[in-house]
């Protein structure tokens, strides 16, 4: 796709519906076909702490849902939980949380040493907020190869409406600029139709990624969660997302886009269908099953079925109903392919 897409063009991409947006995700599909077969890689999450000191608006474990259950894993938890995932064939652990004051560089950085030592064939992901350049730097060394930082929002005013004060649009795009310079694979992403959002506001989200050329993009669509100010907004508009991700597939053949957990747990054929308009990475769920229903970020947030790393088998079932297989390979970002 030719990058320098007008926003007028890219408005009338996002905005296509019926046959026009079928061509759009079919040629999305076919593109990652080719760079990576009829195959989808697979991320082990494993959600460590539901503890955070932020207070974004859209988010169920922000500071002042004080109805939110907080729980932290143990590191042996953690490891316990890669050791299953390990098992079962995974390799790539993302180890996700709320920015839990706990886990400061110097309890983290063993624990990813220990994990990358454990399973040397495996690559660790975190997704731990804005942490300082120095924080990113030691743990880029210890071993963590991937970071998932979405910019939230491109548009400054957008940013700002969504987050509280204290929280900045600059602080976010540096720590992406950080991650970015210290040589990890970099997940951008953003949710559609988080309050406030419009079609415009998106093409300077897909604009934003393809400046910056992220190895990883997430997109998946906002969904309310009751505890919070946006509690009674809608939920976003699953075509929308199935057009970005195809856009995006378009303009960074090699991403690795996720079909992602909020697309499964707002469509029943949500893998289906973000594979079929360009994703190439499911997420499956491996935290212990015990803390799962705690990490709502959203409500109904999908943690079983073919969401749960214990159900491979059923995801490979889901997968071959549509000509698909797992790639169990560590599916390290690669633009040579
Ligand atoms: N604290 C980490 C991880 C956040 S959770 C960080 O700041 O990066 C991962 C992603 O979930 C967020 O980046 C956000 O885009 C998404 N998310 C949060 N609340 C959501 C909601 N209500 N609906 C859909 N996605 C949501």
């Amino acid at each position: 796709m030719k990058p320098q897409l007008s926003p007028i063009e890219l408005r009338a991409l996002l905005n296509s519906r019926g046959e026009e947006a079928q061509y759009l995700r079919d040629c999305a599909a076919r593109t990652s076909e080719e760079l990576f077969g009829r195959a989808v890689y697979l991320r082990g999450l494993i959600e460590i702490s539901s503890y955070c000191r932020n207070n974004c608006l859209y988010c169920g474990l922000r500071r002042d849902n004080t109805s939110a259950e907080r729980y932290r894993l143990t590191a042996e938890q953690i490891i316990e939980c890669c050791q299953h995932g390990y098992k079962a064939g995974l390799r790539t652990f993302v180890l996700q949380g709320g920015e839990d004051g706990y886990w400061t560089d110097e309890r983290l950085v063993p624990l990813v040493e220990s994990i990358v030592a454990t399973f040397p064939d495996a690559a660790v992901t975190l997704s731990l907020g804005e942490r300082s350049a120095d924080s990113y730097k030691a743990l880029r060394a210890a071993g963590a190869s991937r970071y998932l930082l979405r910019h939230e929002a491109a548009s400054e005013s957008l940013y700002r409406a969504i987050h509280p004060a204290e929280m900045s649009y600059r602080a976010r795009l540096e720590a992406i600029e950080h991650l970015l310079a210290l040589g990890y694979q970099t997940g951008m992403g953003m949710m559609i139709g988080v309050p406030g959002q419009s079609v415009d506001d998106i093409a300077e989200d897909i604009k934003l990624i393809y400046n910056l050329k992220p190895q990883m993009v997430g997109i998946g669509p906002f969904i309310p969660h009751p505890a919070t100010p946006f509690g009674g907004a809608e939920a976003g508009d699953i075509e929308l997302v199935l057009n970005c991700i195809a856009i995006i597939r378009l303009m960074l053949p090699h991403a690795l886009i996720p079909a992602t957990t909020a697309l499964a747990t707002l469509c029943h054929d949500g893998h289906r269908r973000a594979i079929e308009a360009g994703a190439n990475v499911i997420m499956p769920n491996l935290s212990p099953a015990a803390v799962r229903s705690k990490y709502s970020i959203y409500a109904g947030k999908a943690a079983s079925g073919t969401e749960a790393a214990e159900n491979l088998r059923d995801l490979e079932a889901e997968l071959s109903a549509f000509g698909y297989t797992i790639n169990y390979g560590k599916g390290d970002y690669n633009d040579t392919l």
